[in-house]
């Protein structure tokens, strides 16, 4: 068994100007986007091949050498930093868009890819790679599939498991396999696919993806809808779903979502004093075929068609979809420390979840700032410091996670909809999962990497 300095310098020899051990660049692969979580790795290995990873993980594998998988590093449940030590294998240059096969409507990309760069690559046949993280022109395709990432285009489309049709991975020993491939249809033998989507990096490193894709859709239109409240608003997600119209995204913003993304960008939102706001998307086969639907739409959420905002314009429609994935910044503008959650519940569940979590937390003084996928069921809860001293919020910050958990699968939801576990939900998995279920993670996480070299610390 060889120290951790002995083994990079192996791998310094055997990967020549891919091997980091550079102090002020290992400091920027010390942390993703959650906050207030780093921790520096030994080294960084930048693998341009598959059989790079794989030399990387037999020789880290056999030395007992931890190994991190890193796409583009936005995760924000702390999945990519490396918090045991030892080497971050980052993907950033294996980001090729191998083919866009139109007569099999499949992609090939390899994991660094962007999932914007993707999307555009499809559209270029006319055809549609529908998840569409908030972060998608950033986030790589890789991470996606580690966390199963989900964005607003799920409530019609699904979520990353849904497209992923094929994956070659290294495991911890170094051995390269293909599961699946171009073929949409698949009973032959276990899911493996379907395990390694969600593993957050934990069984194997994932180095060629295979996507399904779709017929892009002829026209689209982007509205918003303004509510008095947050429960009107939701109120109309079920009136929507329940007279059959399903929007190709159904996102909600609280007034404040609105207010501050419109002081974070230096821009005017519509609708801006509106209690709350619902952001859709409706597809169609034509211009006119997407105004019927928006008439239909204003009529099942009773709101007067004059008070519905349509993008007449690229430029409006990217104002609208820029506001609603700035949420994030901006809310870190307003306080930089904050609590964010993304539970999952029941659709018909949202406004009574959201409601009772609202009088706990104005109970305990606490401003809060609701928004996300109403039409799924996956809303962000986030929760500001604002003022209140460190070691105040670090204290009372357990019991205010367990508190929104408990109340998430009161109402028969979970605890993470989109963003995993990673590290800073370990030790809350135990709230969502039966201690049978998770002793069967083990057993699974044994068999694919019996040594523990893959991201230890992380899920569970
Ligand atoms: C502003 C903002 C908005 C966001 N919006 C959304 C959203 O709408 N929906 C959503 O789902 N998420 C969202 N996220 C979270 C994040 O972007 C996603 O989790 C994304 O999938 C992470 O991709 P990444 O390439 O950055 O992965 P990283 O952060 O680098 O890694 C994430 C995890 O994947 C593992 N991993 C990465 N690549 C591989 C690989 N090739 N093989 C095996 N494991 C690997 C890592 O070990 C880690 O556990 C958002 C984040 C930000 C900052």
């Amino acid at each position: 068994m060889k120290q951790v300095a002995a083994v990079i310098e192996i791998l310094k020899e055997i990967l020549h100007g891919q091997v980091v051990s550079d102090p002020d660049v290992l400091e920027s692969y010390a942390r993703d986007e959650t906050i207030d979580l780093a921790c520096r790795p030994d080294c960084v290995v930048r693998a341009h091949s598959s059989q790079d990873v794989a030399t990387v993980l037999k020789i880290c594998n056999q030395n007992n050498v931890p190994v991190t998988p890193r796409g583009a590093g936005t995760g924000v449940t702390g999945g990519a930093v490396p918090v045991a030590g030892g080497v971050v294998l980052s993907m950033e240059r294996l980001n090729r868009i191998l083919e866009i096969d139109a007569r099999n409507l499949i992609a090939v990309v390899e994991p660094g890819a962007i999932t914007a760069d993707i999307q555009k690559a499809a559209h270029q046949h006319h055809l549609l790679y529908p998840p569409d993280p908030a972060s998608l022109e950033t986030c790589s395709i890789g991470g996606n599939v580690a966390e199963n990432a989900g964005g607003p285009r799920a409530v019609k489309y699904g979520i990353t498991a849904h497209y992923v049709t094929g994956l070659e991975f290294v495991l911890a020993d170094g051995s390269i396999i293909t599961s699946g491939g171009k073929y949409v249809k698949n009973a032959t033998g276990y899911n493996i696919c379907g395990i390694l989507t969600g593993s957050e990096g934990t069984l194997a490193v994932i180095t060629k993806i295979y996507l399904r894709l779709v017929p892009a859709p002829a026209c689209s239109i982007d509205l918003l809808l303004p509510f008095v409240d947050l429960p009107a608003a939701v109120a109309a997600v079920s009136a929507l779903l329940q007279h059959g119209i399903i929007p190709a995204t159904i996102e909600f913003m609280e007034q404040d979502a609105i207010r501050f993304v419109a002081a974070y960008l230096g821009q005017g939102m519509p609708c801006a004093d509106a209690g709350a706001h619902l952001l859709l998307q409706v597809e169609g086969s034509s211009q006119q075929a997407c105004h019927e639907t928006l008439e239909a739409i204003a009529s099942a959420c009773g709101v007067e068609g004059e008070n519905v905002f349509v993008a007449q314009t690229s430029l409006q429609q990217e104002r609208l979809w820029k506001g609603r994935r700035s949420i994030r910044e901006a809310l870190r503008e307003e306080s930089p420390v904050l609590l964010a959650e993304d539970c999952v519940v029941p659709r018909g569940e949202i406004a009574e979840f959201l409601a009772n979590l609202k009088v706990y937390l104005r109970g305990r003084a606490l401003r809060s700032v609701m928004f996300g996928h109403a039409g799924d069921g996956n809303v962000h809860i986030d929760v500001l410091k604002d003022s209140m001293p460190d070691d105040q919020w670090k204290v009372m910050l357990p019991e205010l996670k367990r508190e929104i958990y408990r109340q998430a699968i009161s109402h028969g939801g979970t605890i993470t909809g989109e963003h995993g576990i990673g590290c800073i939900r370990r030790e809350y998995l135990s709230m969502a999962k039966s201690p049978e279920e998770i002793e069967l993670y083990r057993r699974i996480k044994q068999a694919f990497d019996p040594r523990g070299t893959l991201n230890p610390g992380k899920a569970f």
